[in-house]
């Protein structure tokens, strides 16, 4: 890397190190403000005037029509936890619109489960945290409010959809359920009928339906239509006394919650590492990765099209499609986690033949995680064993763990899933085997061991 490059990056490091408070570094303004923009300008005058893409939305229940009577609608929010740019969140706004209705936000919260927050206040939704199981707090409140239907967004994963197909069996015949994917770009259910094979297959599928979803979102509006229900305040304390959580599993410093924290991440990586994704990304000494939730910013990065071309392209190919492609396997395959859910050619196989950084930062580079795996399954009894013990760490201590993208991970790392076979070698059979000195040739091991090495 040239002197140039090597300071432009460490004063990007500087800049992100100042970024202690809420309170977004100038630098950032520009790009926050460049986001709102774009929101407004693709909003025309209003939400409910806002073409939204119903191909996004699929009805599950058996009633179609919203009640002449109902209050207010609800959107239940599960796996997308974010006001704005969320498909499912706006179009909850725009069927209340439509219909004159007000507006609500549920979250369910069980106790062994993840904790959310959010501020919908200035927006007149009411947000409510519903304490327990969701198929028995959801339709009680249904019940009680006047809720004439919901909408909710979509997880891939076994428990989510249990939880949705148990709602489902319990709310009142009359009101409709509908999902919105407002994880993927092009919903997952459209993106491909069936578990695909690879990556290749998997990319020309959606760089056809690309050009349909792949759009901006307009902002989510001020609800003028109030409900009628009484909206009691979130107590906070009583929910976290309600918590069975894991607390052995220390907070990290580097990531802030969020809006602002967040945009500033984008900003952050458009302006400081973006450009030389393509050359660093394998690079687990240089962090140069985007380390943020994702629909922004692939927005975001799209507009560095032209000045970087190849630093996009590779970004998008991640971000767009080998996350879709995840979701795809977790979707299609119901053994998502397990050795069966491997290719016939890769059981056969593994038949035959038999971690600081994550624990202090929550996060272990990507290409690291590849190598990690690799050798859980070279230290364990069983591919079983080594793809229980990767699913258990990545999850407990990953920020970013029980997600599709860990699951299609491990089961990469390990079962050779989305990969083709290779020479025959002992333990790994015909998986990808990573070297130690494959490492070697890409980053600076003694340095980055040196980094994390117990003080
Ligand atoms: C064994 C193993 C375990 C993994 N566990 C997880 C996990 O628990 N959660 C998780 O989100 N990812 C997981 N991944 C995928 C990948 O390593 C992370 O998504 C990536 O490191 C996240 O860092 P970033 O957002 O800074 O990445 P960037 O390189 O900036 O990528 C941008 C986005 O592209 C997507 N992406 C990048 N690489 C992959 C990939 N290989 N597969 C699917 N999507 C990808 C992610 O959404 C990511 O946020 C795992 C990979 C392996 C091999």
């Amino acid at each position: 890397m040239s002197a140039e490059k090597q300071k432009s990056l460490e004063d990007c490091e500087t800049l992100a190190k100042k970024q202690k408070t809420e309170e977004p570094a100038k630098d950032h303004l520009e790009i926050i403000n460049e986001i709102k923009q774009s929101r407004l300008s693709c909003a025309s005058s209003s939400t409910k005037r806002f073409k939204f893409n119903k191909k996004r939305v699929r009805v599950l229940s058996e009633a179609m029509d919203i009640p002449d009577d109902a209050d207010s609608i609800i959107y239940w929010m599960s796996r997308d936890q974010r006001v704005q740019d969320n498909w499912a969140f706006l179009y909850t706004q725009q069927l209340a619109l439509s219909f004159d209705l007000a507006f609500c936000v549920c979250f369910c919260l069980v106790p062994k489960f993840l904790d959310a927050t959010i501020q919908c206040e200035s927006l007149n939704i009411h947000f409510h945290v519903l304490l327990g199981e969701a198929e028995t707090v959801l339709p009680a409140f249904v019940k009680e409010n006047n809720i004439g239907g919901i909408v909710t967004d979509f997880c891939p994963l076994r428990v989510p959809r249990k939880w949705l197909s148990d709602v489902l069996a319990k709310l009142p015949e009359d009101i409709p359920l509908c999902q919105v994917d407002a994880h993927n770009i092009v919903p997952c259910w459209i993106a491909s009928d069936k578990q695909e094979d690879g990556v290749r297959t998997f990319r020309k599928k959606l760089q056809v339906k690309l050009k349909d979803y792949f759009t901006q979102f307009p902002p989510v509006n001020e609800q003028k239509q109030s409900a009628k229900h009484a909206l009691e305040p979130v107590d906070w304390n009583t929910i976290e006394s309600n918590l069975e959580v894991n607390m052995d599993v220390k907070e990290v410093a580097w990531a802030k919650p969020g809006t602002t924290a967040g945009l500033c991440k984008i900003s952050e990586f458009c302006k400081c590492r973006l450009e030389n994704y393509n050359d660093l990304r394998d690079d687990p000494t240089k962090n140069n990765l985007s380390q943020i939730s994702i629909q922004r910013t692939i927005l975001q990065v799209f507009k560095f099209k032209r000045k970087y071309e190849p630093s996009v392209d590779a970004f998008l190919d991640e971000a767009v499609v080998r996350r879709e492609l995840a979701e795809n396997f977790c979707y299609y395959n119901e053994n998502y986690d397990k050795v069966e859910g491997a290719d016939d050619w890769a059981k056969e196989t593994l038949k035959d033949h038999t971690q600081r950084q994550m624990v202090t930062e929550g996060k272990m580079h990507g290409f690291l995680r590849m190598y990690w795996a690799k050798k859980i399954l070279e230290w364990t009894n069983s591919p079983e064993e080594a793809l229980e013990f990767a699913i258990y760490l990545n999850d407990k201590y990953e920020l970013d763990g029980q997600d599709p993208n860990g699951y299609a991970g491990c089961m990469w790392s390990i079962c050779g899933v989305h990969d083709q076979s290779w020479s025959e070698r002992s333990v790994f059979g015909k998986i990808r085997y990573l070297s130690y000195n494959g490492c070697k040739r890409k980053f600076d091991v003694d340095g980055f061991i040196a980094k994390y090495k117990e003080k």
